[in-house]
């Protein structure tokens, strides 16, 4: 099973595509968290990608498909992969649409994820994640068993700093203008499923589920 997911920040792609990954036991690629990796261990790309994570830019598009390729073509990812992030412009999509051709394989599935903007803003204003293991939490809707620490391997939590409110505006026209050009992108190629990402995690859990099933039988 090869998948995209996309949407805007905060939609809850990170969420899905660990529960999708553990259940088809394929591997999650996330843009994000590897971007977040190498700006932690401060290599040349990481230094390169910092400023414009910081700022809500997308990092160059040369910058980031060279990542993902690096990644696609290694042996855990051919089983099939989940990309969760990527892509996020059309010179992305272009590139990764070749990059399948050479493989002689095909995306199966283009899940677009929608949710409003007031959920958004809710959603990435109490996103709390571990720095160790990437787990996901959410203040509220998705809270620790222990405050502030992982439930996963007990490190403490973090904000990102690209969570804060002064810099979440700034994603989400940048999700406008890069971005949203590839639900029409992908409608036209037909392998495009937008799910109703409202909800609690379960329900939008039980919506996936059903979605990738239906567009498996078409
Ligand atoms: P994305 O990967 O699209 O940026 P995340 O999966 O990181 O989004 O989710 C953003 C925030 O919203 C996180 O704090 C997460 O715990 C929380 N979250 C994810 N899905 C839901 C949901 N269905 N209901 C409520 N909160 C959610
Ligand atoms: P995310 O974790 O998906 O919210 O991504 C965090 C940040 O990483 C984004 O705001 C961008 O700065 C950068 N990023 C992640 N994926 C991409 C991508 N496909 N293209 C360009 N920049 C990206």
């Amino acid at each position: 099973m090869r998948i995209i997911f996309l949407g805007p920040p905060g939609g809850g792609k990170g969420t899905q595509a660990d529960f999708i990954a553990e259940k088809y036991d394929i591997p999650k690629l996330s843009t994000g968290d590897l971007l977040r990796e190498s700006v932690a261990n401060k290599t040349s790309l990481g230094n390169e990608a910092k400023g414009y994570m910081n700022r809500g830019e997308l990092v160059p598009d040369a910058v980031v498909i060279a990542l993902v390729e690096e990644k696609l073509a290694s042996p855990e990812c051919q089983k099939g992969f989940i990309l969760d992030g990527f892509p996020r412009t059309v010179a992305q999509a272009d590139q990764l649409a070749n990059f399948m051709v050479s493989t002689g394989k095909e995306v199966d599935h283009v899940v677009y994820f929608s949710i409003s903007k007031d959920e958004i803003i809710k959603r990435i204003s109490g996103r709390r994640s571990c720095q160790e293991c990437k787990a996901v939490y959410h203040l509220e809707y998705v809270p620790p068993k222990e405050q502030g620490m992982c439930d996963v391997c007990g490190n403490k939590l973090i904000q990102r700093n690209d969570d804060e409110p002064k810099t979440i505006e700034s994603r989400l026209s940048v999700y406008q203008e890069q971005t949203a050009p590839l639900i029409e992108y992908y409608k036209m190629k037909n392998i495009l499923g937008e799910l109703d990402g409202s909800g609690l995690v379960p329900e939008v859990q039980d919506r996936l589920l059903d979605l990738l099933s239906y567009q498996k039988i078409k």
